[in-house]
């Protein structure tokens, strides 16, 4: 699915076939989660193929990186431009892409100095496949921001999301939705979380949540469109009275929630302010109305 016998990633400063690059498996990422990744998507543009806001993405690599003492040996510019011969090479233009910056040899906690950068890249569909979403309410909570850097991309956090994820599947959800410490709501596990209520919309804060740059993006649509946004905590009650909501990410894109706990939010995915946000996302990524230096 993530590659064929075809396939070029690029791998410690050189273009190989996936099919033979390999790895050591006493690396302390493979072991202890101490590694970082970044998601990015490339879209076919009447500009041609571009990488929404690609820097914003390798800046935020770099960024996960220094939290957890890894110095990569690469500028955010060299990892752009490493990304699309990559995608050249493998004649992609719709895709989604992966840097994984994982570590060498060390079964110690300690810092580790070897350290080895992973690009792949596949097509791959918007991660939610509808837009009529069954969220469940999940019994795990985002991780306690003083445990890790939570706003990071760092592999071990995933556990808890892949946790949730399979949680919501085995009782047949499409989605979880994590609260935070407090008790208040945070987000789902791969994506961010936005809800309407009486024609504002409401997305928790900075704090317990991984900052996506989606939903930057859908903050500064928002202004464009005159939405007003309000970033505030609010509780999983408030939720169940809110007219709709939506998730948001690179993976994700924009995903319309039709129920929490199978109770369908008031509103029509298509009449909701999710919707025109959508809608506008859609067309800035596919019609390289933004240039991918432009956006922050
Ligand atoms: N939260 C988590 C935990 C994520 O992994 C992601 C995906 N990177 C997001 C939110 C959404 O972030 P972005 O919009 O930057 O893809």
């Amino acid at each position: 699915m993530y590659y064929t016998k075809k396939t070029i990633v690029f791998h410690n400063g050189n273009f190989v076939k996936a099919a033979e690059a390999n790895t050591d498996l006493f690396s302390q990422t493979l072991h202890y989660g101490s590694g970082v990744f970044d998601g990015i998507r490339a879209y076919e543009t009447v500009a041609g193929t571009q990488a929404f806001k690609i820097r914003t993405h390798f800046e935020r690599l770099l960024k996960s990186s220094a939290r957890i003492h890894i110095e990569l040996p690469y500028t955010a510019e060299e990892l752009v431009n490493i990304t699309y011969r990559l995608l050249e090479e493998n004649k992609l233009e719709n895709a989604y892409i992966r840097p994984l910056v994982y570590l060498g040899p060390n079964m110690r906690l300690t810092k580790t100095n070897e350290v080895n950068i992973f690009i792949s890249a596949w097509k791959w569909p918007r991660y939610q496949s509808n837009d009529q979403l069954d969220v469940m309410l999940s019994s795990f909570q985002r991780p306690n921001p003083r445990a890790s850097y939570i706003d990071a991309k760092i592999t071990g956090n995933y556990i808890n999301s892949i946790l949730a994820t399979q949680e919501a599947k085995m009782k047949k959800f499409d989605e979880a939705l994590l609260l935070d410490g407090g008790g208040f709501v945070a987000q789902g596990p791969g994506d961010n979380f936005f809800m309407e209520k009486d024609g504002v919309l409401y997305t928790p804060p900075e704090g317990h949540i991984l900052p996506g740059i989606t939903r930057q993006t859908i903050l500064n649509l928002s202004k464009e469109l005159d939405f007003e946004v309000i970033e505030k905590l609010f509780t999983i009650e408030d939720v169940a009275q809110a007219d709709g909501a939506f998730f948001t990410g690179t993976a994700t894109e924009v995903a319309g929630i039709k129920s929490l706990n199978h109770k369908p939010f008031k509103k029509d995915w298509k009449d909701t302010m999710g919707y025109q946000l959508f809608t506008k996302y859609r067309q800035i990524v596919t019609h390289g109305e933004y240039d991918s230096y432009s956006i922050i």
